[in-house]
């Protein structure tokens, strides 16, 4: 009975110990979110690496993004899985007008009104690796990834896949991984959709795809890995730039106009200037939509908070508003950012590995990607989430 007891009391001792020296090998499973930035929907036919995904995976034949289908705004909801009215990036340029501070391709992650998946990770005890992702450098109320590559100007695609390969190969490999790729959004703005560069930079990213594909059959590991391959929006034509900033007069800071390509967030001083702004209105909707904040559809509403502007205008799919007080560096031949219900605002979104069963859908949303992964992790908390896991 004596043996019995002590043999009892050695097991929990030995089980607390490993419960709590090693809390993520509860499980030993890792997703890995790869965005291809810019890719529209109706460009992956065929180009390998999608295509392998196509013939033994998950995909989604649109992916709806979110307004205003710019980058930050749509990075952020993938990794938070909320609409920018609940996330707070309204734009890629803003202002806070209660803070008084302003946005502008913001880095840090200070900025999301709610955490992002690498912060609900760790929170759970398990490991996250982001590199580069928009939104991510910093903390998040003071919880950072455990391994992070920040993003820097002259950082390659192929050195972020060597970083992806390289972390799928370690002997402690993260819970969750995320990679941002940017090649086919720059090609896709300097260029055009319809550019061979563009085309190229397509074919490119499909590579990485099937060489990390590779590298996870290389090592038997799919059945421990959920890989998903997306794309924050699409991409169209650019036809006509309109200069918005010139039909409004300006005094000092106010009134405040951020632009980022097709939407213009417009932020007023006082009373007096919002009247004028409004006798106005009939004459700017000519040429492009102008809503005052109370007014505005639901489908380009970005909340009533402090960042929404006053007014907001969007321009017709292939316009685009001038840079205000700047010019542009080099010819814009490509954007994206008008409302995501415009087909050519599209991305794509894949899935593949493990509890993953061949099949097609239609279209899914950005929104989709954070609950599907936290389910993955055996994270089943969406009370906070605008999506629904997709499988
Ligand atoms: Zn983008």
């Amino acid at each position: 009975m004596r043996k019995i007891k002590i043999f009892v009391f050695i097991l929990l001792i030995a089980l607390f110990f490993i419960s709590f020296s090693n809390p993520q090998k509860l499980t030993q499973k890792t997703v890995i979110i790869l965005s291809f930035d810019g890719i529209r929907w109706d460009f992956v036919e065929n180009v390998k690496g999608f295509s392998q995904i196509e013939k033994e995976g998950f995909r989604a034949k649109k992916m709806k993004s979110v307004f205003p289908s710019l980058t930050f705004p749509a990075h952020a909801s993938i990794a938070t899985g909320t609409f920018p009215k609940k996330h707070g990036i309204v734009s890629s340029v803003f202002l806070d007008k209660k803070s008084g501070k302003r946005f502008s391709d913001g880095k840090e992650a200070e900025w999301l009104l709610v955490p992002p998946i690498w912060v609900i990770a760790e929170k759970k005890g398990l490991k996250s690796a982001v590199c580069a992702w928009p939104l991510s450098e910093g903390s998040y109320k003071g919880v950072y990834p455990a391994f992070y590559k920040p993003y820097e100007q002259n950082l390659k695609d192929r050195e972020i896949e060597e970083w992806v390969l390289n972390l799928i190969r370690a002997e402690k490999r993260p819970d969750l991984i995320m990679a941002w790729f940017h090649g086919a959004d720059f090609a896709g703005h300097r260029f055009g959709p319809e550019s061979i560069e563009y085309r190229e930079c397509v074919i490119r990213s499909g590579e990485i795809l099937e060489s990390i594909i590779n590298e996870i059959k290389r090592r038997g590991l799919q059945k421990d890995i959920l890989l998903i391959a997306t794309s924050d929006h699409g991409m169209t034509e650019v036809k006509r730039e309109i200069d918005i900033a010139s039909k409004i007069p300006k005094r000092a800071f106010y009134p405040f106009i951020a632009i980022s390509g097709p939407v213009a967030n417009i932020y007023v001083e006082n009373a007096n200037q919002y009247r004028l702004f409004k006798e106005r209105s009939g004459l700017f909707k000519k040429d492009f939509l102008f809503f005052e904040k109370v007014e505005i559809p639901f489908e380009y509403s970005t909340g009533d908070n402090s960042r929404t502007g006053d007014f907001l205008a969007i321009c017709n799919l292939g316009d685009v508003f001038k840079p205000y007080k700047k010019e542009r560096e080099g010819i814009l031949k490509g954007m994206h950012g008008y409302p995501p219900s415009v087909p050519d605002m599209c991305g794509i979104f894949f899935a593949w590995g493990k509890g993953v069963e061949k099949k097609m859908i239609e279209e899914a949303c950005l929104v989709d990607i954070c609950p599907t992964a936290l389910k993955f992790l055996g994270i089943n908390d969406f009370t906070n989430i605008d999506g629904k896991p997709l499988f």
